[in-house]
């Protein structure tokens, strides 16, 4: 932020608090982004202005200068520890092995938004790490594009509960979603990725809080808070249904990705076929 910027802000901010009962609000992401544009962009003397009034930062005057990509994975770290010690689902929190928050690149210009970890991922601490998530990799890698350079994440950062003596995974409930997305939605304002893409009408539900029928859903761009997003089968769902005209549907939902991200596409990736 420039100088002039922020003594705007400031200003403005104390001209509400003066005149109103309330003090002035901000998100925990906002503060910290706050906090960190005043370390990154602020020239010296703003900061120790900023300093001398009280508004201390954490950051250390004399450390290093970040760069914007270290800055959204220090961003989100104080999420993934509230993610971690999270009890707001007390059922999820106490069958929980662990929570499982997101993986790949914070500063991805694509992010993958799934359901909730499945069975056969219970002892791993990433999204999408069992075969559903084989298909995935193999999705992005046919893009051309590394799974590390994406970011994925889920709706549900817990793995929903299943009764004991039970074997396979169950969707999670409005309420869960509902309880969760607040870590989604910040997850999402850090990285600002320039496409989403939500698998399946879970995760659909979870970010927009709108039901459909994926037959309605995918294959088009909607946008979740101005980001371009496009809606296409989970892979889990191409698991169960082999036939090859669903995996086309999916890679042709992915060539409009790549479209969009201004990506090169060869002949050879219009032709493919998952
Ligand atoms: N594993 C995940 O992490 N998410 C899904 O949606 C499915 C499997
Ligand atoms: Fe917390 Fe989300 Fe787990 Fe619920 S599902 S306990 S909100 S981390």
């Amino acid at each position: 932020m420039t100088e002039p910027a922020l003594d705007f802000v400031i200003a403005a901010l104390e001209k509400i608090r003066e005149s109103s009962d309330h003090s002035p609000r901000a998100s925990r992401t906002m503060l910290r982004r706050l906090q960190l544009a005043d370390f990154v962009a602020v020239s010296p003397p703003a900061s120790a202005e900023l300093r001398k009034g009280g508004r201390q930062t954490s950051a250390s005057p004399s450390g290093p200068r970040l760069q914007g990509a270290s800055n959204k994975a220090k961003l989100l770290e104080p999420i993934r520890e509230c993610v971690c010690a999270c009890k707001k689902c007390a059922h999820l929190a106490s069958s929980r092995t662990q929570t499982v928050f997101g993986v790949g690149n914070p500063d991805a210009d694509l992010m993958f938004i799934g359901e909730a970890r499945g069975v056969d991922e219970d002892q791993q601490g990433e999204p999408f790490g069992g075969r559903a998530g084989q298909l995935l990799t193999k999705i992005i890698k046919a893009m051309n594009v590394a799974r590390g350079d994406v970011y994925i994440a889920n709706v549900l950062k817990c793995r929903p509960d299943t009764p004991s003596g039970t074997f396979g995974n169950r969707p999670p409930t409005p309420v869960e979603m509902q309880t969760c997305r607040p870590y989604l939605v910040e997850q999402i304002e850090i990285i600002q990725p320039k496409v989403l893409v939500a698998l399946g009408a879970v995760a659909v539900e979870g970010l927009l809080g709108m039901r459909g029928t994926m037959r309605e859903l995918r294959g088009r761009w909607h946008a979740y808070n101005g980001i371009p997003l496009m809606i296409t089968y989970h892979p889990a769902y191409l698991l169960r249904n082999q036939a090859p005209s669903e995996k086309r549907k999916v890679w042709e939902d992915m060539l409009q990705v790549l479209e969009r991200l201004e990506q090169p596409i060869t002949q050879r990736q219009r032709n493919y076929f998952l």
